[in-house]
């Protein structure tokens, strides 16, 4: 049998769900899904939320290892963005549809922002800081990545970049 995910032959495999697909994969890579065999047991079941939280993450760490290889310092996106923009607005008194105006956005925007519901782009960010002269951006140190030395094969997270 072959490993759906790093497509070397081995004696079983064990089907896990990996980014919402089933897929046979060898013990190595099965650590990087979830055992569907092992489903069932109350608490094992993620919320929604908190699955979108772990990829936007994950996403966010992907993102910093292509800009940064090895690790060092980040500018990445502050962890309370969504209480700046909050207390930044209210600070000026402003209600939620005035700055909307103000950015030409549309309200449910804003909403999302500050209810931390959305990860904005780059552009709405910049939009954000200039018209409430705030910073959301923020240095954090990234700790160096490891990589398992001499193993060269497909990790889960390349698996999902050539997706
Ligand atoms: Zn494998």
């Amino acid at each position: 049998m072959i490993c759906e995910m790093c497509g070397k032959e081995f004696s079983s495999l064990l089907p896990v769900r990996i980014e919402g697909t089933v897929l046979n994969v060898c013990r190595e890579c099965a650590r990087f899904g979830d055992n569907v065999r092992a489903g069932g047991k109350p608490g094992t079941t993620a919320e929604p939320s908190v699955i979108q939280a772990r990829l936007q993450n994950r996403e966010r760490r992907m993102k910093t290892r292509d800009v940064y290889e090895g690790g060092e310092e980040s500018i990445e996106l502050a962890e309370d963005f969504p209480k700046r923009v909050k207390e930044a607005r209210e600070k000026l008194g402003w209600k939620q549809e005035e700055l909307a105006a103000k950015m030409n956005e549309r309200v449910s925007i804003i909403h999302k922002l500050e209810s931390g519901a959305m990860h904005p782009d780059d552009a709405l960010i910049r939009k954000v800081e200039k018209t409430l002269n705030i910073k959301l951006m923020e240095k954090v140190r990234i700790a160096a990545v490891e990589r398992s030395p001499g193993k060269k094969g497909m990790t889960l997270e390349d698996f999902i970049v050539k997706k």
